[in-house]
């Protein structure tokens, strides 16, 4: 039964769904567990990390992350506050794992960017928002290590502006930084939040005063910084932009906030403002239409599938974004691509304390499905209107290695473990049609070190990866089958299967891609999958 749609209206209205984008480093789990705290999700700061690493207790995977310094592991957090509900998804830190984060990314209605006060604007940072743009995701931003030295304010806003192409709206302006901080000033409320070192870690409140005309404000940060901010906060009023809500809804501008994660401050003012003026669930695209949030059936598609969330178990977990309608516990979704009536029983939500059993979701809202491989990225559920969203690709990998095993009697594992662990979507997976063997694409060197690790973890299996003579894929595609199967006689020795059964152009060299491209007007070489 639909539900009805003003109380998926009102839901839809009140979710806030976000990731954080930064270079790593910069200071984003440290932000998250700050985030959560004021949720009133965990009791105690520095829980973050530990929940990672007591998840995967039992298995040796987070070791390899440990070892690198990276995180690949992402996961959902949903906390209330002040009447909404927020839900972070988190993006894979390591520079390999992009078409991960970009995957993410297509789920979020808005980001929030993390900057180190002495770095800037990293390199990470400028292809992560490379991502946003092509959405015109709206974005926030948030300078972080104050209680350190680091740019001038000023200027870090002039390097945001540059080399990211987005206006600033400061909204928190500094008062000192490093030995000297004493605050922020709010520069719509006016209000002085004063730094109090040891003070700010909890999450009570810090010291406000409603305006810098309080007299206690000047005994506090004394009258020559007061006079030197009040000259300063001229200049910046004068050079920056005021705060547009429009102009940041549409991606062209960025609010900025400053203030230390790790003591927690200046970080409840970004919360406030981040929950009022954060757009709620947006329209989806799909081949057909665009689906509002506000209708009253379940629509949602998948983003990710994390394989082995319990090693116990085997199970996968296909993360869906939910789009419009509502989710119930046990109720039975359509499953596009296999025209399937599915229940969704087991499904879980991600408050933050914990995995939980989902009773219910809302558009904006995560829930994971389990399932045994029948779900792949991009899926889309529904009531039972045959939709597609569009919009999450699976790129061509740029590095190919074949999989040499140690143990020839494992073949089937090295086969299955490949399979299920490609349909994570940070590897690719290729069957030769001439050959037994096996092909793994990736977008990344380190991903062939992350596979052959969790094969021998996870399934037992020793493998290597060799050099294979491939330069780049291309899915094919052709409207006239006659053409198509002439296609696939002449080339059988170049083409391979992926691991959702598509037909795959694998080229030994850019040069004999050109020619085959000219050779075929009438066959399309796609350098993306399309999920749908
Ligand atoms: P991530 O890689 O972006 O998740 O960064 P982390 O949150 O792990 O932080 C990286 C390092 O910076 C850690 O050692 C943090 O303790 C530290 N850090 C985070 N926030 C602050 C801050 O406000 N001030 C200072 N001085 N250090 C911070």
């Amino acid at each position: 039964m639909p539900d009805s749609s003003t109380r998926v209206a009102a839901e839809a209205a009140r979710r806030r769904t976000f990731a954080i984008i930064s270079h790593p480093d910069a200071g984003k789990t440290t932000l998250t567990e700050k985030l959560l705290l004021f949720g009133g999700a965990i009791q105690m700061a520095g829980s973050v990390k530990g929940r990672k690493a007591a998840r995967h207790a039992t298995s040796d995977w987070m070791a390899l992350e440990k070892e690198r310094g990276i995180s690949v592991t992402s996961s959902v957090m949903q906390f209330p506050y002040a009447g909404r509900i927020v839900n972070l998804l988190d993006t894979p830190g390591h520079a390999d794992f992009g078409e991960d984060t970009y995957r993410v990314l297509t789920a979020v209605d808005s980001a929030l960017m993390v900057i180190d006060v002495a770095k800037g604007v990293e390199e990470r940072t400028i292809k992560l928002m490379e991502v946003c743009r092509m959405r015109d995701t709206p974005i926030m931003t948030f300078i972080n290590k104050l209680d350190r030295e680091g740019k001038e304010p000023i200027d870090l806003l002039d390097e945001v502006e540059s080399v990211l192409g987005i206006q600033c709206a400061p909204v928190t302006w500094p008062i000192g930084m490093g030995q000297r901080l004493k605050g922020v000033v709010h520069l719509v409320s006016g209000e002085v939040h004063l730094y109090e070192p040891g003070r700010n870690f909890t999450r009570q409140d810090s010291t406000i005063f409603a305006s810098l005309d309080d007299p206690q404000v000047e005994a506090r940060i004394g009258s020559d910084m007061l006079a030197h901010l009040r000259d300063e906060l001229e200049l910046v009023q004068g050079a920056s932009h005021a705060f547009d809500a429009e102009a940041y809804l549409a991606g062209r501008q960025t609010p900025v906030f400053f203030g230390s994660a790790v003591n927690n401050f200046g970080v409840q003012p970004l919360l406030d403002f981040f929950v009022e003026h954060a757009p709620s669930p947006q329209p989806h695209e799909t081949t057909t239409r665009d689906v509002a949030p506000a209708e009253g059936e379940l629509t949602g598609f998948v983003f990710k599938i994390q394989a082995n969330m319990d090693p116990q178990h085997r199970d996968r977990v296909a993360f869906m974004r939910v789009c419009s309608g509502h989710f119930s516990a046990g109720m039975k979704a359509f499953h596009v691509r296999t025209a399937k009536e599915v229940k969704l029983a087991n499904a879980l939500t991600f408050m933050a304390s914990d995995r939980e059993l989902a009773v219910e979701a809302w558009p904006g809202d995560v829930i994971g499905i389990h399932n045994h491989g029948t779900i792949s990225i991009g899926d889309t559920f529904t009531e039972g209107e045959p939709l597609a969203f569009t919009g999450i690709p699976n790129f061509a990998p740029e590095l190919f290695r074949r999989a040499r095993l140690r143990d020839p009697l494992k073949l089937k594992q090295l086969q299955k473990g490949l399979a299920q662990l490609s349909e994570e979507g940070a590897t690719q997976f290729f069957k030769p049609m001439m050959s037994n063997d096996l092909i793994l694409g990736a977008v990344g060197v380190l991903q062939f070190d992350v596979v052959a690790y969790r094969l021998k973890d996870e399934y037992g299996v020793d493998a290597a990866f060799e050099p294979v003579g491939v330069a780049t894929a291309r899915w094919v595609k052709c409207a006239d089958a006659r053409k198509l199967e002439e296609f696939r006689d002449k080339n059988a020795v170049n083409l391979s299967i992926d691991a959702a059964g598509e037909l795959v152009y694998l080229a030994p060299t850019r040069i004999n891609l050109q020619l085959t491209e000219e050779r075929w007007p009438d066959v399309e070489l796609r350098a993306t999958r399309e999920h749908a």
